[in-house]
């Protein structure tokens, strides 16, 4: 069935596009782009492109800060969604009372809120336990859904219940953490359901403390990890803890390893970077070359943490 494009644009509303670079809604700034784009500022839109999408048979792919994310020079064909204003907000500035040490906070954040943001504001009013969600750089979001994690702990850690909503039939949900089925580097949310946002508790701790682990984060993450254009770890570690992705590669010597426009970080070698004006499918290429070494090396087959789209193989 051939589908009429400006026909859905105009369904959706006047601030969908077509033909949205989505290299510019990922950290690696690589890729084609978005048959489709959508910021959904307002909730209630988002049941006009889930209506949409369904009468068309189209994809619906929700993007947060992508910042783990791959996305193929071709594109993707359907809809990219991104989450705007109504999941933009917190109610961190409610809270006041500093409440005895020990004590637990719920804090309620939307879903396109940054961890980094919400990291440093809980630290700055004496709530600690997110701290070490401020060198991650992706939304509540996606860091529910892949269940992101560092410095010892994870998003499971805090997460009472997380709101959910249904692209299939337009259904929103909460749904508590137990039933999220988060597990290193991964859950049970499909790409069937969208993040609104979450509840976190945190507990009630000495603000200068906080204040101090997330400066010691800052460090730790400007010496040991690049900048420039990457998705963070790209390999999830075979056994966590145990056996680390970033030194399998390394052993395998592959730090510094290239193709065409995109390498082996030679700072962290579970980072992959792209080149200003790079191609997907070089971090591909460079995925899969590290893939196969590593597995025909150490016997370990290692699985990508970061989503890859609109590539036929799996890596
Ligand atoms: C420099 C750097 C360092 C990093 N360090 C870490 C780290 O220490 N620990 C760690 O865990 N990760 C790390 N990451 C990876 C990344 O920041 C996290 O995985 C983050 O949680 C991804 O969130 P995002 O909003 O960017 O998701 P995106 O990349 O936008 O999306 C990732 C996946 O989540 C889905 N998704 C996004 N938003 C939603 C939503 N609202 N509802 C449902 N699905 C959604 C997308 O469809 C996609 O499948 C790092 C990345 C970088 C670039």
């Amino acid at each position: 069935m051939s589908v009429d494009f400006e026909l859905v644009r105009r369904a959706i509303g006047e601030n969908a596009s077509l033909d949205h670079p989505v290299a510019s809604l990922t950290t690696y700034r690589v890729g084609g782009r978005a048959r489709v784009f959508v910021r959904v500022d307002v909730e209630s839109q988002l049941e006009r492109v889930a209506e949409v999408a369904n009468a068309h048979s189209l994809e619906v792919m929700v993007i947060g800060r992508g910042s783990n994310m791959l996305v193929s020079d071709r594109g993707f064909p359907g809809i990219v969604v991104q989450l705007g204003d109504f999941a933009s907000r917190t109610d961190i500035d409610e809270f006041t009372s500093h409440g005895e040490i020990g004590a637990t906070i719920v804090v309620t954040a939307g879903a396109a809120v940054p961890l980094p943001v919400l990291a440093r504001r809980t630290a700055s009013v004496g709530l600690t336990g997110f701290e070490w969600a401020v060198g991650v750089p992706g939304s509540i979001g996606g860091a529910v859904r892949m269940n992101a994690g560092g410095h010892g702990s994870d998003m499971s850690a805090s997460v009472v219940d997380a709101r959910l909503f249904d692209w299939r039939d337009g259904s929103t949900r909460d749904v508590d953490c137990a039933d999220l089925g988060l597990r290193f580097r991964g859950s049970s949310i499909g790409d069937d359901t969208v993040v609104l946002g979450a509840r976190l508790g945190l507990t009630v701790g000495d603000r200068a403390a906080c204040e101090a682990t997330i400066e010691e984060i800052v460090r730790w993450r400007r010496e040991n990890q690049p900048g420039g254009q990457n998705a963070g770890s790209v390999f999830v570690n075979p056994v966590p803890g145990e056996v680390l992705a970033g030194r399998l590669i390394d052993e395998c010597g592959l730090r510094g390893f290239r193709i065409g426009s995109a390498m082996v970080s030679t700072k962290h070698a579970n980072f992959i970077q792209a080149d200003e004006g790079g191609r997907a499918e070089d971090v591909f290429a460079v995925m899969s070359h590290v893939r196969r070494v590593v597995a025909d090396k150490t016997g370990h087959v290692m699985r990508s943490e970061v989503r890859l789209v609109g590539f036929e193989e799996t890596v």
